[in-house]
């Protein structure tokens, strides 16, 4: 009955990992998946992960029963200060429903079923040109349809908030805008806290219901709450919003699953409601979320000193990721690659976006073993200093030929 499926496409950033995995060099390396390592390029456990992991192991009132629909509730309750911030007014009115999600994947389906159920306004969903690649076909996924807003600009390898601007203004009243809330994958290129502004005044304008894709809290700046500015900025506005926060990459929880999904709403009977039809959502797509993860994550938000820890581990990590810029850059200064490359430094996140062609990237993977997504996305995350000289040479030669 199934010999007609027709092979699906390889994914573009696990086809990568699988290609790597293929090649004998010892000089090669994976830029390409979005991962955190060190400076050996190994995973990290963060400490406070293997303590608070430590704890759940050990409290005998842990066990492995079903969690409810919409998970841990004080994971949710966390989270959501997290995102929003001590002082939400939002969250102080209970004009949240928040559920535990299966990461930030599954926290952007949620909301996007839950939307293509119940929202009253045009089912389509503006997402940033370019995006991650998971966006479109999530939501197109969810039976809404995807348009695309000009976000980044190549010849400045900046915002193209003028285009941006333009396009939001030009979209159908009510539509749905994704934003990255920081950190932007790809390109780790954010708007400015004045060009936030200007993107919620056309927000408003056109009266769109702002999702952010949240998966990056506490990475780019290395302060949570300094990454939380744009969330917290929308949401003091008064506007009602949706959110899906990911636990991976700022706890390092990848295959955990963490992950909480919010919507804001106009009142707490509201948020009620709506919170009943994000758990039946989840009910028919995984019946409840896993445990283990989120009661990690539970034990490091609730508890101050592990909390701490934590925060003063992921700023590491954030700094670690700056100083790969820098001495990437400088390698590049080194090597005489021409152009300029200030763009590796402005650019933040896990990820720069060289601005290296398709032509170009091959030749890093092909000739030089540097597995990279074809957009000329590099995971900043995945260098170490022992390798700057190396990716600069490849860079040179890359861009030379
Ligand atoms: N959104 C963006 C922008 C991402 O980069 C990622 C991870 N690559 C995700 C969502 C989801 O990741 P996860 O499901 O692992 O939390």
């Amino acid at each position: 009955r199934f010999l007609e499926v027709p092979q699906a496409p390889p994914d573009a950033i696990l086809g990568i990992s699988e290609a790597f995995k293929a090649d004998n060099s010892p000089q090669k390396m994976n830029l390409g998946v979005g991962a955190y390592r060190d400076e050996e390029g190994k995973p990290v456990v963060l400490g406070a992960v293997r303590e608070a992991e430590r704890r759940v192991l050990e409290d005998p009132t842990e066990n492995k029963e079903y969690l409810g629909m919409g998970g841990i509730p004080e994971f949710c309750r966390l989270s959501a200060r997290m995102a929003f911030g001590e002082g939400s007014a939002a969250l102080r009115e209970g004009r949240n429903a928040t559920i535990q999600g299966l990461s930030g994947t599954g926290c952007l389906r949620v909301g996007g079923e839950f939307l293509s159920r119940f929202y009253p306004g045009p089912k389509i969903v503006l997402i940033p040109t370019p995006s991650w690649a998971n966006h479109r076909a999530i939501f197109e996924r969810c039976g809404m349809q995807v348009q695309q807003y000009r976000y980044y600009k190549a010849d400045t390898r900046g915002l193209d908030f003028e285009g941006m601007i333009e396009d939001i203004k030009a979209a159908p009243e009510g539509a749905i805008l994704l934003l990255h809330a920081c950190a932007h994958n790809p390109t780790g290129v954010d708007p400015t806290p004045e060009q936030w502004q200007g993107i919620l005044d056309a927000a408003l304008a056109k009266k769109l219901l702002v999702f952010f894709d949240s998966a990056y809290q506490g990475f780019a700046s290395g302060d949570l709450d300094r990454d939380g500015y744009s969330i917290r900025l929308f949401c003091d506005a008064g506007l009602e919003l949706l959110l899906a926060q990911s636990f991976a990459k700022n706890m390092g929880l990848y295959g955990e699953r963490v992950g909480a999904l919010t919507v804001i709403v106009g009142d707490s009977a509201a948020a009620k409601k709506v919170e009943s039809q994000l758990k039946i959502t989840a009910r028919q797509m995984y019946s409840n979320p896993p445990r283990h993860g989120a009661s990690i994550a539970t034990r490091i938000l609730a508890d101050p000193q592990l909390y701490a820890q934590w925060k003063v581990e992921l700023k590491g990590m954030a700094d670690r990721i700056l100083t790969m810029r820098q001495q990437l850059y400088q390698a590049l200064q080194e090597v005489g690659a021409p152009g300029d490359w200030g763009h590796i430094l402005r650019q933040i996140g896990m990820f720069s976006y060289t601005g290296l062609t398709k032509a170009q990237v091959e030749n890093m993977t092909n000739k030089w073993h540097v597995y990279m997504t074809f957009d000329g996305r590099i995971s900043m995350a995945g260098l170490s200093s022992s390798k700057c000289g190396y990716l600069a040479q490849a860079m040179k030669d890359s861009v030379e030929n």
